[in-house]
């Protein structure tokens, strides 16, 4: 069974990315998507397991200790981090694996893992964004000009990914990152063994 190939997912707040990632889950079932640890409070909608396993700092403090993660990043004041048994035996199993993390722990899963596939998710511009983040009306005007700064510092790492999606219209982003998938499937580097397979006949 040829291993699963790493995906690295980061986009700053507002761009769409949980919901591409969702939709394109639903279309590729050999997608498996790495749940993160996190020290935050859960939000309204979230379920602990599913969007994320939701720890208290000594927990997490417990799980960095017991060398349980794969990489983690301080964000906001929050822990955030990739639990590394899941991932591994995941990719083991042929799964491609989904980790939805900011830049920096992205920076440090491309060290670990440097054939991993980097992506990130670009608004169609600034303004698109403002209002984006304005139509949740869930935070206030100094939070909303806070993430658009962050926003446009963050933008600044997209040069070092190997690809970027656009969510200017979600279907059309939700297939640019399945045909990135499929794509990176087909790279000789993730297909080992295939032409000697072959020849071998
Ligand atoms: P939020 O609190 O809005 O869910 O996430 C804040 C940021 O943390 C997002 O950019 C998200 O991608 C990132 N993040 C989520 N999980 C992880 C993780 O396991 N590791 C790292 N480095 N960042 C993460």
């Amino acid at each position: 069974m040829p291993k699963g190939i790493l995906i690295v997912v980061s986009a700053p707040a507002g761009c769409g990315k949980d919901t591409i990632l969702e939709q394109a889950l639903r279309k590729n079932d050999n997608l498996y998507y790495s749940v993160s640890a996190t020290s935050r409070a859960m939000r309204p909608g979230e379920t602990d397991g599913v969007s994320y396993w939701f720890k208290t700092r000594e927990q997490f403090e417990d799980m960095i200790k017991g060398g349980e993660l794969l990489e983690y990043t301080e964000y906001c004041g929050n822990y955030y981090g990739t639990p590394k048994k899941a991932v591994t035996d995941m990719l083991e199993a042929g799964k491609d694996v989904v980790l939805k993390i900011e830049i920096e722990g992205a920076a440090n899963v491309k060290k670990m893992f440097p054939g991993c596939t980097m992506v990130f998710i670009l608004p169609p511009s600034f303004a698109e964004l403002d209002r984006r983040l304005h139509k949740r009306g869930t935070e206030t005007e100094d939070v909303i000009r806070k993430r658009l700064e962050t926003a446009r510092k963050e933008l600044k790492f997209a040069e070092h990914y190997d690809y970027l999606v656009t969510n200017a219209a979600l279907e059309d982003a939700v297939d640019d990152f399945l045909a990135i998938v499929r794509a990176e499937k087909c790279r000789k580097d993730n297909c080992p063994g295939v032409i000697e397979g072959l020849l071998s006949e």
